[in-house]
């Protein structure tokens, strides 16, 4: 499998019509700081629209962007 270095998203953000594939240290502008996160970067690992599932024993590094645009 090919590994993708981390990016900014924002491009794909604003076009994307379905669900966007992230990586943890991915970002782009419509970050939001997850307010349960004692540490802050922008980087989806720690914005309120990326799940990696770090609550249980197995977080993920990919996951699903979870913003939606605001029409
Ligand atoms: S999870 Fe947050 S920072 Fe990452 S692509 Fe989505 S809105 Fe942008």
């Amino acid at each position: 499998m090919k590994v993708r270095e981390p990016s900014d998203r924002t491009a794909e953000v604003k076009a994307a019509v379905g669900k966007l594939d992230i990586l943890q240290s991915d970002f782009c502008d419509a970050f939001e700081q997850d307010e349960g996160r004692l540490f802050s970067s922008r980087e989806c690992w720690y914005c309120k629209y990326g799940d990696f599932g770090i609550d249980t024993e197995h977080p993920t590094e990919n996951s699903v962007c979870r913003y939606e645009k605001k029409v």
